[in-house]
């Protein structure tokens, strides 16, 4: 019997529903290919939904997701609600996402194949083969601890944050690193800066303590300034890296940079719900609606989200195949553009994967 499976469509705003739609070809013709029936429905979320009801994520949409196998999401915000009061501003809708779906685990693979290896600013020798897969801890940490704006010590103006981390936390995402390192190169990098900070040391003790679970996973502790160059030093020598919320945001956004494209990365947040899927990039408000968008970010979103939340590895191999020979064969969308090679639109780029899944 065909298996179903029920995905939630959040579109969003700017390329967003160009993205989307563009992927969501090839999510169908993915499924089908592996005896998979996916049944996908739209909802609101961002801008689009400010719009329509006033508010950046309606219940519906929440409802929907929770109920959901998993959720695509484009991209939301742009400047039409720049001017929009604060706690109702687009971008509320993913950490509203977030929280209601219990995503505590963010994981964005960074990986640079061959026909890729000209784009990044690193040298190609350095940076051709990458495959990192870097899990971000994302619900915790410095920015949900206990904070002061503005406190006068002494006649002096101070503000102060706090790092918190309890076992359990670390624990969960621990695991989840090294339940990734199983299917990958059998090692994990904990990133941390024990040195100085006592949550840090308690991430360190208990990352020691889950590794004897993973008997055939090597584990690895490094400072967070050492992962920051070994990021450009000798990012082939990394396979899964798992930190804080802190240092995650700031190594991800690093190793995205060394694959020298936006548009290419996905994403995926998983937790206890739901999981979330989506491209790295924002709406991209200044090519909205041209056709003219990388929709590969998002292609590789669905991807992790046939791997992840619906247990068809087939397909999201599928997929990874399909984009690499794309690639290879030279065809890229404009901001990938170079001398020699074959632009194509959004929707040209999603039939090239699609024939490549034949
Ligand atoms: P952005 O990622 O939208 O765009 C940065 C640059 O990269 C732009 O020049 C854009 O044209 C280009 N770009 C991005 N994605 C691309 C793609 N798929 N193909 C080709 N080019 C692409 O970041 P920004 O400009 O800082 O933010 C724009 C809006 O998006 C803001 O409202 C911001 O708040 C929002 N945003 C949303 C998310 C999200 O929904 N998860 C993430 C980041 C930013």
């Amino acid at each position: 019997m065909m298996q179903e499976k029920n995905i939630v469509v959040i579109p969003g705003d700017g390329i967003g529903p160009e993205v989307t739609s563009a992927a969501l070809t090839i999510l169908h013709a993915a499924a089908g290919r592996t005896g998979m029936k996916c049944n996908c429905a739209t909802h609101l979320a961002g801008g689009a939904a400010i719009d329509v009801h006033g508010i950046p994520l309606p219940p519906e949409t929440v409802a929907a997701a929770r109920a959901a196998d998993a959720v695509l999401l484009g991209a939301v915000g742009g400047p039409k609600w720049d001017s929009v009061a604060p706690e109702i501003r687009p971008e509320k809708a993913i950490l509203g996402l977030r929280k209601e779906l219990g995503l505590f685990a963010n994981l964005r693979p960074v990986k640079v194949t061959a026909a890729m290896s000209d784009y990044s600013p690193l040298k190609p020798e350095r940076v051709s083969g990458v495959d990192i897969l870097i899990l971000r801890e994302l619900t915790g940490g410095i920015y949900f601890g206990k904070r002061c704006e503005s406190e006068m010590i002494d006649g002096v103006e101070h503000a102060w944050d706090t790092e918190q981390y309890s076992v359990p936390e670390v624990e969960r995402i621990v695991r989840m690193a090294f339940q990734a390192a199983a299917g990958r190169r059998g090692k994990v990098t904990s990133v941390d800066k024990a040195n100085v900070l006592a949550s840090s040391r308690l991430w360190r003790r208990t990352a020691g303590k889950i590794a004897p679970e993973y008997p055939a996973i090597q584990l690895e502790n490094m400072y967070v300034d050492n992962c920051a160059m070994q990021l450009v030093m000798a990012p082939k020598a990394l396979d899964v890296v798992v930190t804080g919320n802190l240092f995650g945001d700031i190594l991800t956004d690093e190793a995205a940079v060394i694959t020298g494209s936006i548009g290419m990365l996905p994403s995926a947040s998983l937790g206890s719900g739901t999981g979330l899927y989506e491209p790295i990039h924002g709406s991209a408000p200044d090519i909205a609606g041209k056709q003219i968008a990388n929709p590969l970010g998002t292609i590789l979103s669905v991807a992790m989200m046939f791997r992840h939340s619906l247990a068809n590895e087939a397909a999201a191999v599928l997929i990874e195949k399909a984009v690499e020979k794309v690639l290879a064969a030279g065809y890229r969308t404009g901001d990938m553009m170079q001398d020699g090679l074959t632009r194509c639109s959004t929707n040209e780029m999603a039939e090239k994967v699609l024939a490549e899944l034949q």
